[in-house]
């Protein structure tokens, strides 16, 4: 990535984080003192790299992994400031973000129960209903065939396994993965710990399947 997708893209996160808003692209044309179509191809090059997407066919940002744009189901609060994650591992990736006290309020994807996480020191501190999972509906492999589907409506909540048993998203089981919030935190270290350094880049193939093979989720799912 060069210098000037590499600093707009950590303007488009910082922005985030202080606004619970994406920049438009008039900001971003603004602060690097771009032409209108040098904005727009920097954002298309930043969307073709997997560090955010836009709305299709627009200049508009909608995701920065893991913030979004808009409103959704997963509620996630910093030190008073409050944000929307793209999906269930977002939210709970926060934590891994930055390093401070996190609080996820959702839904159970079935029941539309609430669902709270707390997380602190590395761990998820409260978690209620206390057998809470992350539901990931689709293989590693479909992730990005549609990031945007796949964030929107297969990366989940349920209250308990109950409830993901009897939700229409429920798959077979080595076609999905259920995560407890812990390993949910410990599988986004390696992709959000950096997001906010200058220098942040996506881990390697190999670098994730190290990292599921360490966490031990092994088996035809964890394939990429
Ligand atoms: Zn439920």
């Amino acid at each position: 990535m060069d210098d000037r997708s590499a600093l707009v893209r950590k303007y488009v996160f910082d922005h985030f984080l202080e606004h619970g808003s994406p920049p438009v692209l008039e900001e971003v044309m603004t602060e690097f003192s771009l032409s209108r179509a040098e904005a727009s191809q920097v954002l298309h090059d930043l969307e073709a790299a997997r560090h955010l997407i836009l709305v299709k066919g627009t200049d508009r940002i909608l995701m920065a992994f893991p913030f979004s744009a808009i409103a959704t189901p997963f509620n996630v609060k910093v030190r008073n400031r409050g944000y929307f994650a793209n999906c269930a591992w977002d939210a709970i990736a926060f934590h891994a973000m930055l390093g401070e006290e996190v609080r996820v309020d959702s839904f159970c994807h079935h029941c539309a129960a609430p669902i709270r996480i707390d997380l602190a020191d590395g761990r998820a501190v409260r978690v209620e209903p206390e057998g809470s999972i992350v539901y990931l509906a689709l293989p590693p492999t479909e992730w990005w065939a549609d990031i945007t589907t796949t964030c929107s409506n297969t990366m989940v909540f349920f209250a308990s396994p109950e409830h993901r048993d009897a939700s229409a998203l429920c798959t077979a089981a080595d076609s999905a993965a259920s995560l407890t919030p812990d390993q949910t935190h410990r599988l986004s270290l390696p992709i959000y710990t950096r997001k906010f350094a200058l220098d942040y880049a996506r881990p390697s193939k190999q670098e994730l399947l190290d990292h599921f093979a360490a966490m031990d989720l092994a088996g035809p799912y964890w394939t990429l």
